[in-house]
């Protein structure tokens, strides 16, 4: 082995092979073009294809083969940046507006998730966040959080290994399986006539009163970075 060269693997690549599909080869015409068949991307065609919209998507790579395939695939409505930073910089109509849109995602998520009848492992679950034990953000963050809206308290750890953290459990996050799942989101975007390209290169966007011309060209990714 190289030892110069660390791999991962994500489990999500390694245990589920989204479907193919061709690269863009002539002129098309779209309602909405969405470049990048990540999460972000295929939940938005998901969307506008659902409002009757003629949606394009095109990604360089394969489906979820940027960071979608590589995240822990927690789905969760504690911000990363912290609901005690959220309301220092912007008050706390605003952190309970960030803390609201994060658990409305988490319901959206599930809402399309039952009406799709998507198996993808999808789970309810708690979530935790661990801070050092001298850590003065840890009240800070509880009352914050409280005052955001969210179902949180005071917990023990429940790992061993993070067992001298103070701990804070937040109720209502979720976990799944994401490339299933944005496989089958997929799977009903071309159901509804909606197009998807992979292996496809946008390099330049033109933008005038008439028209949005998406310009693709090379190819520059073919395959997930981790594989
Ligand atoms: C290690 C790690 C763990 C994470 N864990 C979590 C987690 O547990 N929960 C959570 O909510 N978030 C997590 N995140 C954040 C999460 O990954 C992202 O928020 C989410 O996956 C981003 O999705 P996306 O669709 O915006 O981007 P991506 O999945 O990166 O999709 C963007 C796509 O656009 C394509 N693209 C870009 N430019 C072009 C172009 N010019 N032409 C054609 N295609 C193009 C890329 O190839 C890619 O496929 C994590 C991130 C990392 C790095």
């Amino acid at each position: 082995m190289d030892n110069n060269c660390i791999k991962t693997l994500s489990v999500w690549t390694d245990t589920f092979k989204v479907p193919e599909f061709d690269s863009l080869k002539e002129n098309i015409n779209a309602d909405v073009c969405i470049v990048g068949a990540g999460i972000s991307g295929i939940t938005c065609a998901y969307l506008l294809a659902s409002e009757g919209k003629k949606v394009v998507i095109i990604d360089d790579g394969i489906i979820g083969g940027g960071e979608t395939g590589n995240t822990t695939a927690h789905i969760t409505s504690v911000i990363d940046d912290r609901f005690s930073r959220i309301e220092k910089l912007h008050g706390i109509d605003r952190a309970q507006m960030a803390s609201q849109s994060q658990r409305n995602a988490i319901f959206e998520i599930e809402r399309i998730i039952n009406k799709e009848n998507i198996q993808c492992d999808f789970k309810k679950v708690e979530g935790y966040l661990f801070f050092k034990a001298d850590d003065k953000i840890f009240t800070e963050e509880y009352e914050a959080a409280m005052r955001a809206g969210m179902e949180v308290e005071i917990s023990d750890s429940p790992l061993s290994s993070f067992k001298d953290y103070k701990t804070l459990k937040f109720a209502g996050q979720a976990q799944f399986h994401v490339l299933k799942y944005i496989a089958s989101l997929a799977n009903a975007i071309t159901k509804m006539n909606g197009k998807i390209f992979t292996g496809t290169f946008v390099n330049d966007i033109e933008d005038s009163k008439e028209q949005v011309i998406i310009k693709t060209g090379k190819v520059l990714l073919l395959k997930p970075m981790m594989q």
